[in-house]
């Protein structure tokens, strides 16, 4: 019996470890499998949230619309390669496209859109691999180059230009640069990009080369412009704006038949500034605006002066900067100095620079002739200073040009250039043009004007510009 009953428990004993150990394996293979699973869960939520962030890091550092890197990318990647090869040396450039007013005036908003786009896929074909730039603002990009001579920038400098030079036969993008040699890799980035964007601001489109490096001098010729800028509003209050007169004489009667109003800027400590000491300056910024109001203002006050004091007056010619031609409302304006001073537009002509009127927007054609149509007197100055000024003539309703001195003085002194007036007066009169040429020094000048038909004169000859306060 007590046989029996042992074999019974052992059979019991085994049955139940039999039992435990299969519970236990079958355990442990679901746990396992779960482990896997979540490994594997886990696993594929990292590399999502790698590529999320990997993602979400570029749309952070790429600029939307034209699909290259941005400012935050250019000065993180900046930092980076300046603490990985402090011992390198470096070079910043920015550019941007000069003439996209133009474009975007010419052939419209989408076109120059497209034209920043064209330009920044330029830069990133360019500047593939290791290479850091960046569109920083919407006409602005930057570009890092390590270890580079001046002479591989410049060549860059120059592929990159011949590249946009061949964006549309008719659309021609003028890029700028400013390069600036980094001798200090512990200085803010954004003011390296600010030196290069210095020096990038004083290029111009007239310029043979389209790049400046940033110097030292350049910086100090900065200050004075911000310096100037400040001062100008409070020069304007104060009066130290000056307006001098510039006689026109008739070449037959030598009548004073006209004068050109041409500002001067007294200057504590210098004297009296000329204008090409502030203008190309507050021609690049909305203060050319301002001084223009200005000086029409002292043309009407003095014409109204005239009159007051029964004075014959003689027609002020002012100086109309191309910047104006953008909007209208110049004209509203200056009807209303009319209105207030009582002046006749007979007493006012405007002068209109050539270089304001070569390929110009519709809009601004369209203000030239509402000019002529409200009965201002108009006219070309500085014609004759660009290649086929001819075509002026027939494209705008204006009665009247007047020589840019540059020509006299360029042709004085050949015969073949002499010639080129002749031609170039008998052209006009032939067209029933008033013919004024600027800049006569020399009686000879005049015998020869007087000679082939010109009819009226200005220039050092007959007076300097006066003051008449
Ligand atoms: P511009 O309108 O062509 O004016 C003629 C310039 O030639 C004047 O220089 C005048 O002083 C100078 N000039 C006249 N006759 C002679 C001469 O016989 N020999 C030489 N060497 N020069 C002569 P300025 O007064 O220095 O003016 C320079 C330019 O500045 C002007 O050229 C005009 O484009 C601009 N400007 C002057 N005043 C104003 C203004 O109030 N508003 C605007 N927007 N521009 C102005
Ligand atoms: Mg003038």
């Amino acid at each position: 019996m007590l046989v029996y009953i042992i074999i019974f428990a052992l059979i019991v004993a085994v049955a139940i470890l039999g039992y435990r150990l299969y519970m236990t394996k079958s355990y442990y293979k679901y746990d396992k499998d779960r482990l896997n699973k979540v490994e594997e869960d886990f696993a594929k939520k990292q590399s999502d949230s790698e590529e999320a962030l990997e993602k979400l890091q570029k749309i952070a550092y790429t600029n939307a619309t034209t699909n290259i890197w941005n400012i935050d990318y250019f000065l993180a990647k900046s930092e980076e390669a300046f603490q990985r090869e402090p011992g390198a040396s470096y070079t910043l450039l920015t550019f941007n496209i000069m003439n996209i007013g133009k474009i975007n005036q010419l052939f419209g908003p989408t076109e120059g859109d497209k034209v920043v786009y064209f330009t920044a896929q330029t830069l990133k074909n360019a500047l593939k691999g290791t290479n850091i730039y960046a569109q920083v603002q919407s006409n602005l990009f930057c570009l890092l180059l390590k270890n580079k001579t001046e002479a591989d920038v410049l060549e860059l400098v120059n592929s990159l230009t011949k590249t946009l030079l061949e964006y549309d036969e008719s659309i021609q993008i003028k890029a700028a640069f400013g390069i600036y040699q980094i001798t200090d890799i512990k200085m803010p980035v954004l003011d390296m990009i600010n030196q290069a964007n210095l020096a990038q601001k004083f290029v111009k489109e007239s310029d043979d080369a389209n790049y400046q490096f940033f110097t030292d001098e350049l910086n100090q010729r900065f200050l004075e412009n911000k310096r100037m800028s400040e001062e100008m509003e409070k020069a304007l209050e104060e009066h130290k704006f000056v307006m001098f007169l510039q006689p026109m004489i008739d070449l037959h009667s030598y009548k004073i038949v006209s004068a050109e109003a041409l500002v001067r800027w007294d200057y504590p400590g210098k004297g009296m500034l000329s204008p090409y000491a502030f203008l190309p300056l507050f021609e690049s910024t909305s203060l050319i605006q301002k001084l223009d109001y200005y000086m029409w203002e002292e043309c009407c006050k003095t014409i109204r002066r005239w009159i007051d004091n029964k004075m014959e007056p003689v027609p002020i010619t002012m100086n109309i900067s191309p910047a104006h031609l953008q909007s209208s409302k110049f004209i509203d304006y200056l009807s209303s100095l009319m209105d207030r001073y009582l002046i006749q537009k007979k007493w006012i002509v405007l002068e209109l620079p050539e270089r304001g009127l070569t390929n110009i927007s519709e809009q601004a054609g369209n203000i030239i002739r509402r000019l002529t149509e409200e009965g201002f007197q108009l006219c070309i100055d500085n014609f004759g200073s660009i290649s086929s000024p001819l075509n002026l003539l027939k494209d705008f309703p204006i009665q009247r040009i007047k020589l840019d001195r540059s020509f006299l003085a360029r042709n004085a002194t050949s015969g073949e250039g002499l010639e080129i007036i002749r031609y170039l007066i008998a052209m006009a009169k032939e067209l029933d043009f008033t013919v004024i040429t600027e800049g006569i020094e020399t009686a000879e000048q005049v015998k020869f004007l007087v000679e082939i038909g010109c009819d009226i004169g200005q220039g050092y000859y007959f007076s300097k510009p006066v003051d008449l306060r």
